[in-house]
């Protein structure tokens, strides 16, 4: 049987505690597309080429991540209310970049 283990202290979750899956869903956001009467008049074969080319030098992992990416975890009580908490305190979101 895999060994189960908390992503936030790293402690065994695998004697039948309660311990918690976190999904995070980072999906592309696109707004409202409006189409004008520019776009209609513009000839996109030269934008099209272009992106077809860009595609072709990416790595495909690396374009599909862009536009969806999954992660999935699994916590422990303590560490996911405190993740929890971090998210509702916005936190996650003020804290240093460590890439
Ligand atoms: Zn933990």
């Amino acid at each position: 049987m895999k060994e189960i283990r908390c992503r936030g202290c790293g402690c065994h979750l695998d004697g039948g505690d309660v311990h918690y899956k976190a999904r995070v869903d980072l999906c592309a956001a696109y707004d409202r597309m409006e189409i004008t009467r520019e776009d209609l008049d513009r000839d996109p074969s030269e934008e099209i080429r272009q992106l077809l080319m860009k595609m072709a030098d990416e790595d495909s992992q690396e374009l599909s991540d862009e536009v969806f990416m999954r992660l999935a975890f699994d916590l422990c009580k303590q560490c996911k209310e405190r993740f929890a908490k971090q998210l509702e305190r916005g936190e996650f979101f003020s804290g240093e970049d460590e890439v």
